[in-house]
């Protein structure tokens, strides 16, 4: 073979490009393994951010990076966000402003707009930084509710579509939670306040994730709520059912549906900051947070766990009313007819034997409405005087551990009557127990507990 002979050149350099083709090939092989099996350890997440979160646009550039920190760690990402801090309430006042007893299909079209604004920000955000992102609303997906407008509950969700996008192009997903759809109607709903908690953990379900991450202005549950009580404890894990208490008796870090729901669909919600810095966070350790999960999983189970309380109570008595039967049902019928939930009822012995003193609470919000009510029904119910008391505070106690253990609320009260602070009633159940009191006592009814119940920190 001479120098300078094409047929000869080729030959020489073909067993190098067959050889470079065949390792390109088996790296590229290799690669595809790997990134499969790592796939497979990877995990499906969704990651909701409420309100103070998501407050500014630096706090949604914030967000953002902690998106891309988990998509950076290859999982597949859905993201629930709330409305901008505070732009709720402003939507709200609004609707009432425009007429005071509004159509809630109307208020309901106006509320979910706050949602739609942050996601589609949160969208635009995370492309800059060039993350594959798409925003969705509530009747996009669809979310599909009843239609119980302002407070609706979810039907149904189309998690398949997003499943497809993570697969096909990883796609994030960015929901305005808090939002659906009547397919009946049309009509947009919303799913009542601290809603878009309820999104997500619902959106969990429908994708089966491994984690819903609740990102808040707090770094997980605490004993107390960490703005009133400065030495409440974070807390690892809380149960299901506790935190279900939590929420109902005015814990606001979760809303009481996202929590039910949580526990029907076994979703593993963990309550973190937002607030961490995403570049702060060890991908490799376990965050900084509370796990609400099963009772099982709860390894040294405390009596008491928490502490919560509502100011969002309201008194009605009863005074001098008939001592007869059926006039109970003249009472609460009507106020199960007129939707006003009824919550601690405390009935007087009757010193004469013909009349009585009957009191109970009400939300707030319905104070006005129920006293109507038991006005128009006064002929049937027979009593002589009402009066009523908005400036009153329920204070709770809740713990897994008083299931098995007496005595726990007796000890409330003998600390309470040493600060002296009147109890006006009284609840309890398994679980838990409620006292109400005089509002301006709440703080002082809540540390004297805290610190009654071991639960202060060191
Ligand atoms: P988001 O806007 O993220 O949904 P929320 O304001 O609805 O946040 O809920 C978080 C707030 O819940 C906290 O700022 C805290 O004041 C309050 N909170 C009440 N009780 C507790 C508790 N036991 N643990 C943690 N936070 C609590
Ligand atoms: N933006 C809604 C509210 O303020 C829903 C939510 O934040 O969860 O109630
Ligand atoms: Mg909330």
């Amino acid at each position: 073979m001479q120098a300078g002979d094409p047929a000869g050149m080729y030959t020489r350099l073909l067993w190098p490009a067959l050889g470079l083709t065949f390792c390109a090939g088996l790296y590229r092989l290799k690669w595809r393994v790997w990134e499969s099996q790592v796939r497979i350890t990877m995990a499906r997440l969704v990651m909701k951010f409420g309100g103070t979160s998501v407050a500014d646009l630096d706090r949604i550039r914030n967000v953002a990076r902690h998106v891309k920190r988990e998509v950076d760690a290859g999982n597949d990402v859905a993201v629930v966000v709330s409305a901008m801090a505070g732009r709720t309430d402003e939507l709200v006042r609004w609707c009432r402003e425009a007429a005071m007893l509004h159509d809630a299909r109307e208020y309901d079209a106006v509320v979910a707009s706050g949602e739609q604004v942050t996601a589609g920000l949160l969208a635009l955000v995370l492309e800059g930084l060039g993350v594959n992102a798409r925003s969705w609303q509530g009747w996009q997906l669809p979310i599909l509710t009843d239609d119980a407008h302002a407070s609706a509950r979810i039907l149904d969700i189309n998690g398949a579509e997003l499943i497809k996008r993570f697969k096909e192009h990883r796609q994030v997903a960015v929901i305005a939670g808090f939002q659906g759809i009547h397919q009946a109607t049309g009509r947009l709903t919303t799913l009542g306040r601290g809603g878009s908690d309820t999104s997500a953990v619902a959106i969990a379900a429908a994708i089966k994730a491994d984690r819903c991450d609740i990102y808040t202005d707090v770094d997980g549950v605490y004993t107390s709520d960490p703005r009133v009580v400065p030495k409440a404890r974070r807390l690892d894990k809380i149960a299901f059912e506790e935190m279900l208490e939590f929420a109902s008796l005015g814990a606001k870090v979760m809303q009481v549906r996202s929590v039910e729901l949580g526990m029907v669909h076994n979703v593993r919600i963990f309550v973190r900051s937002s607030f961490e810095k995403p570049e702060d966070i060890d991908p490799r350790a376990q965050p900084k947070g509370t796990l609400i999960c099963d009772e099982a999983d709860i390894v040294e189970q405390q009596v008491v766990t928490g502490i919560a309380f509502s100011k969002d109570e309201a008194q009605i008595s009863i005074r001098r009313v008939q001592d007869k039967p059926g006039v109970a049902a003249a009472i609460f019928g009507p106020l199960a007819d007129d939707n006003i939930n009824v919550d601690m009822i405390v009935q007087n012995v009757s010193a004469d034997g013909a009349t009585t003193d009957l009191t109970f609470t009400v939300p707030a919000a319905d104070y006005e409405r129920a006293r109507n009510t038991i006005a128009k029904a006064k002929a049937a119910i027979g009593y002589d005087r009402l009066d009523g008391a908005t400036d009153v505070a329920k204070v709770s106690v809740i713990g897994i551990g008083m299931r098995s253990h007496a005595g726990v609320a007796a000890m409330a009260f003998k600390a309470l009557s040493e600060r002296n602070i009147n109890i006006r009633a009284i609840t309890t159940s398994e679980i838990k127990f409620s006292v109400l009191i005089d509002a301006a006592y709440t703080e002082l009814a809540v540390r004297t507990l805290h610190s009654l119940y071991g639960l202060d920190k060191a």
